[in-house]
């Protein structure tokens, strides 16, 4: 008899929950596998960027394992429906007497798994679940009413208190070698059916062994000035491991672990740019927390029920201009050309350019959510939804609408030489530091012919006064209660 153990968003041999619990009994026999779904990523929006990704780190994986003597079974199921009969035939065909993984916490993805268990538990095996892709599971950080935190800085109050109890992140080794492997791995095919387009394996190497020593140089580095540089985005000043995590090529405890290694122990005391980054770990907790509870966040519901009954514009050509990289606003065209030639854009410009489609163009933040998706090598559901809402104001803890960011100040704030600006905006690359974040307040005859557009595809202040009466009109947000 064996144990079979799903692999889905956890690439990984080191502490993976579902993989240690599955080779708890050195002597059992044990197999993984994967079920590319790519109908259903395609209908869920991954981009083929992170497609790319995974496939790469399932070899390696595949790889791992073998050394470990756990044989991965590759298996194509289309669509999530049809998971339950692919796991139980593989189950029935090795001998297996119980299925391993680690929860996802999407509601399709947790439906998916609700008929896994019916289906196989009618099989005659046993199911085991597990909580891993947070270093707390979703539903164990609560207020004292027991209702889910919905404001950041008390959950992270309550998170870091409820680790510091628990004697912080626990790391689970790799599992001991079993004693004979069952068969032999299945080959990983390079290419998933229907995800042609970008790829850059030289900017994301696939496995786990690289996305540690990501961390690794990261943590032994540029952590320290993480504080001073992470709203750069012309340094290279953030961990760049968000595609990682998105996979679970490596886990958030093994991230806490290192930051904690680096900085004597403390969460929220001791190096700013550990304490920093740490922080940026909670935020992703409290968005993975935030979608268990309340699901609707999965299904394109606004977490502010009010904010349902805003008007957005139907704008084609001004989405379109968007999403090319054209809006004739400098920061936020290098923003989406970054995201379009890397598959990763920098967080600053992630809510720079997110606000820019929000209150500028006022076009549904579903619409970019779904665009970003498209294209993110880190694209996940939880966080993407999350800083959509937020940039929106349609959010939990979101930016009160009425605190509109004004690209160009953005622009010189956080790219003051426009170094960023120039790097991926190239026809722009000629102007001085002044000119390039706003290029059309230079005189028609002093500009030299660019190929860029002449002005933006919307004014500002007219944006502005646009989306204050929107919101206003729903009556959400006082702005006189703002700081509440
Ligand atoms: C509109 C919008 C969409 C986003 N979409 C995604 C997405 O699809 N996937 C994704 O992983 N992140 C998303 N983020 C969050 C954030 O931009 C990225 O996690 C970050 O830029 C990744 O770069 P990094 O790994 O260098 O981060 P670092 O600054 O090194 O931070 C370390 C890790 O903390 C987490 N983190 C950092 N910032 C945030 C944040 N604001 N919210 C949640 N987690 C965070 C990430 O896992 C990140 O890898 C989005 C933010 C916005 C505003």
């Amino acid at each position: 008899m064996a144990n079979l153990v799903w692999f889905r968003s956890d690439l990984r041999t080191r502490d993976n929950t579902a993989l240690a619990e599955a080779c708890a009994d050195h002597s059992e026999a044990v197999l993984g596998i994967f079920l590319l779904a790519p109908d259903q990523w395609r209908e869920h929006d991954w981009a083929p960027v992170k497609v790319d990704l995974i496939l790469r780190t399932l070899a390696e994986l595949s790889r791992d394992l073998a050394a470990l003597n756990i044989p991965l079974i590759v298996r194509e199921c289309g669509r999530f429906k049809h998971a339950p009969g692919a796991l139980l035939d593989v189950a029935r065909s090795h001998g297996c007497r119980a299925l391993y993984f680690n929860r996802e916490y999407e509601v399709n993805e947790q439906r998916r798994d609700d008929q896994v268990r019916k289906v196989l538990a009618a099989g005659g095996l046993e199911i085991h679940a597990h909580d891993d892709q947070t270093a707390i599971p979703p539903g164990a950080v609560v207020t004292q009413q027991g209702r889910p935190y919905t404001v950041f800085t008390p959950f992270k109050k309550a998170w870091i208190a409820r680790m510091v109890d628990r004697g912080g992140p626990v790391i689970r080794d790799v599992p001991v070698p079993r004693p004979a492997m069952p068969r032999e791995p299945d080959p990983v095919a390079s290419e998933a059916r229907g995800f042609d387009g970008l790829k850059r394996p030289d900017l994301w190497p696939g496995g786990e062994s690289h996305a540690l020593r990501r961390l690794d140089d990261f943590v032994s580095g540029r952590i320290a000035a993480y504080k001073q540089h992470r709203d750069i985005p012309g340094v290279n000043g953030t961990s760049t491991l968000s595609p990682y995590l998105a996979i679970g090529a490596v886990s958030p405890r093994q991230c806490l672990r290192a930051a904690l290694d680096a900085n004597a122990g403390g969460f929220d005391r001791g190096n700013p740019g550990c304490v920093h980054w740490i922080s940026e770990i909670v935020w992703r907790e409290f968005y993975k927390h935030l979608i268990v509870a309340f699901p609707r966040l999965c299904m394109g519901r606004a977490f502010k029920f009010e904010t349902e009954r805003i008007r957005w514009r139907e704008d084609p050509e001004g989405f379109g201009a968007w999403c090319q990289g054209r809006t004739g606003v400098p920061i936020v065209d290098a923003a989406v050309r970054q995201l379009l030639q890397t598959g990763w854009m920098h967080n600053r410009l992630r809510m720079v350019s997110a606000m820019y489609l929000t209150k500028d163009l006022f076009i549904d933040w579903r619409e970019g959510e779904r665009f970003f998706m498209r294209h993110l090598v880190d694209g996940d559901l939880a966080s993407n939804n999350g800083g959509w809402q937020w940039s929106a104001s349609t959010g939990t803890d979101a930016a009160p609408y009425f605190r509109i960011f004004n690209p160009v100040s953005q622009s010189r704030t956080h790219d003051p030489d426009g170094t960023f600006i120039r790097q991926f905006v190239p026809e722009l690359a000629s102007l001085d530091r002044d000119e390039i974040h706003e290029p059309w307040t230079i005189p028609a005859l002093a500009r030299a012919p660019l190929d860029y557009p002449a002005r933006p595809v919307a004014d500002h202040a007219a944006s502005r006064a646009r989306v204050m009466d929107a919101f206003r009109a729903i009556g959400t947000g006082d702005p006189s209660r703002a700081d509440r």
